[in-house]
């Protein structure tokens, strides 16, 4: 493996502000321990990123000053509270370039976004015999509920194949559509391969169709610049917890005119107007689809991750975690019996990979004895481990905030398995 050293140039970087990046490990507590005797390796970035002190406080600030509900009382706390959940959803639309506030909806994560979506824009819409296309790389939140309200209604689920480096077949986009084709849901990166799908273009396929396009975001957003404008897409889903916030906030974005037409998927307080025994008048955007309390700590503490990730410079992040992903692919590539499943040329810093002869969960096992936390299996993607014929991978998963040197203790984890099972 070759080593970088500690003074390489940061060429990668696009302006002042990448010089901070290496530095801003700091922020990060909880990267500095000892897990069973050895200093940690945090690799599991893919299903949730650690948090920084600016998220922390913030959190704290907001408990031992602020607490209040939003949007109900006149008192100083609630007026307090409700101008930081407001702002913290300017901060999502700004960040993501949505054309207005109301276009984003505060939910609890992925999940939540895609079977509110599911639920409230498809299903009214759906009849038996209708097409929802999704495709072989997606993560199971972006599977069942599109099967559910296929159950529901007697819709069919069809699927866009992959290329054996994991690739998407794009022309099976345009093949496949037909005149019962009522929604297409695509990962933006594939959280198994780390391929970076072409989602601008897709929409602009599936539009061609007049069919609308959801994009699970999950893996993305963090990571890289996204912005709603420049991809079109009709709905847009992502996590705080991957984006340095905290875990049970994460947004939907949906294009103002298409939100206004779907009915609330839940009831209760917040998302009404007026309310009699007999009728319901509903709240406007975003409100009709954030019933009851909402998560405010953890809207706010998105906000102070979005001002944190601000502070470095999304594409310093990218640029940053590319160098870990080339410097961990270039290692990882010549190692005797080591497969790397996903080898698209536009990925994000996620690298699973196969190891003859060795399960990954004993592989996991093993690696977290050395301190480095990985994941093994099917990364919720059974589908495409059944297409790809294996039972899972293991899965190194990069943030900006991991070291070369993380990369060589990957690679020395490595090592103990093989003398493990020699
Ligand atoms: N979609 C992708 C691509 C993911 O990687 C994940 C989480 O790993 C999800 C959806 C689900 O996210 P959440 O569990 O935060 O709802």
């Amino acid at each position: 493996m070759t080593r970088r050293s500690a003074s390489r140039p940061e060429t990668g970087f696009a302006n002042d502000r990448g010089a901070n990046i290496l530095a801003a490990r700091g922020d990060f507590p909880v990267l500095d321990q000892v897990v069973g005797g050895k200093p940690l390796v945090y690799l599991d970035n893919a299903a949730t990123t650690q948090k920084p002190r600016q998220v922390i406080e913030r959190l704290c600030q907001y408990y031992e000053r602020d607490n209040a509900n939003v949007h109900r009382g006149v008192h100083e706390l609630s007026e307090r509270a409700t101008w930081q959940y407001e702002q913290a959803r300017e901060l999502v639309r700004d960040f993501i370039n949505a054309a207005e506030h109301e276009e984003v909806i505060f939910v609890r994560g992925t999940t939540e976004a895609i079977n509110l979506v599911a639920q409230s824009y498809l299903r009214p819409r759906l009849v038996a015999g209708d097409e929802i296309l999704i495709t072989e790389m997606e993560h199971h939140s972006n599977i069942v509920p599109w099967q559910l309200v296929a159950a529901q209604t007697g819709a069919k689920l069809r699927v866009v194949p992959i290329t054996d480096e994991g690739e998407l077949v794009i022309d099976a986009f345009a093949n496949m559509m037909s005149e019962r084709t009522r929604l297409v849901a695509v990962s933006h990166v594939s959280n198994t391969l780390g391929t970076v799908n072409p989602v601008a273009e897709i929409v602009r396929i599936c539009h061609h169709y007049g069919v609308p396009v959801l994009v699970d975001g999950a893996q993305a957003v963090g990571h890289m610049p996204v912005d709603m404008r420049a991809i079109g897409c009709d709905f847009y889903a992502f996590s705080g917890h991957k984006m340095y916030a905290p875990t049970g906030i994460g947004v939907l974005y949906g294009r103002r005119a298409i939100l206004n037409g779907m009915p609330p998927w839940q009831g209760g307080g917040e998302m009404i107007r007026k309310v009699s025994f007999e009728h319901t008048d509903y709240a406007d955007l975003p409100s009709r689809f954030e019933a009851g309390t909402p998560d405010i700590a953890g809207a706010i503490g998105l906000g102070a991750a979005i001002d944190y990730i601000n502070g470095l410079g999304r594409e310093n992040i990218a640029a940053r975690e590319q160098e870990l992903l080339a410097l961990a692919t270039e290692a990882l590539q010549g190692q005797p019996g080591l497969e790397i499943i996903g080898r698209a040329p536009h990925k994000g810093a996620i690298l699973s990979f196969v190891l003859q002869g060795v399960h990954p969960h004993d592989i996991s096992t093993i690696l977290d004895r050395e301190g480095v936390a990985v994941r093994a299996g099917h990364h919720c993607t059974m589908p495409l481990m059944e297409r790809l014929g294996i039972p899972g991978t293991t899965r190194a998963s990069f943030a900006f905030y991991n070291r070369d040197e993380d990369v060589a203790a990957l690679l020395r984890g490595l090592h103990e398995v093989r003398e493990f099972f020699k």
